[in-house]
């Protein structure tokens, strides 16, 4: 999917973002140093070792280990997709995506392989209700705690 977008557009995007925008928007970051910091939002804790690098523009919790860029973050603490990813931070510096569905998410088209599955579970069902050594696979079935539903 990361190949839909291209990388072109998202070096421009994170050339535009700053990582320390992103994440205090989310959570309350303070001042260290060159560095900033907070309670890890990725793990439990009372003393904050996680990091945010505006240099580097990425984070990382000493703590958990929890690392990466700003797309990352969004990623991770929103639970988004890369896809939706790229659009909110492409939002929040107002780029426009390349372009919508069709080309940005080109998903392959999986109907051959579905019909290929269906065909081969017809024969798994057929085969277990009248190959002539079935009760051998059907008692191995109810050992590893399968019914008949
Ligand atoms: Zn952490």
């Amino acid at each position: 999917m990361a190949g839909k977008i291209p990388q072109q557009f998202i070096d421009d995007l994170l050339g535009r973002v700053d990582i320390v925008d992103v994440i205090e928007a989310d959570i309350p970051l303070k001042k260290a140093g060159k560095d900033f910091q907070a309670l890890c939002p990725f793990h439990g804790e009372k003393t904050p070792s996680f990091t945010v690098s505006q240099e580097k523009q990425f984070y990382h919790c000493f703590g958990c280990g929890a690392h990466g860029s700003a797309l990352g973050f969004v990623m991770n603490y929103r639970g988004l997709n890369f896809v939706e990813a790229v659009e909110e931070l492409a939002n929040l510096v107002g780029l426009e995506m390349p372009s919508r569905e069709g080309e940005l998410i080109n998903t392959p088209d999986y109907s051959p392989l579905y019909s290929a599955l269906e065909a081969a579970q017809a024969f798994f069902i057929q085969q277990l209700r009248s190959h002539p050594q079935k009760q051998r696979v059907v008692d191995y079935l109810k050992a590893r705690g399968l019914t008949g539903q």
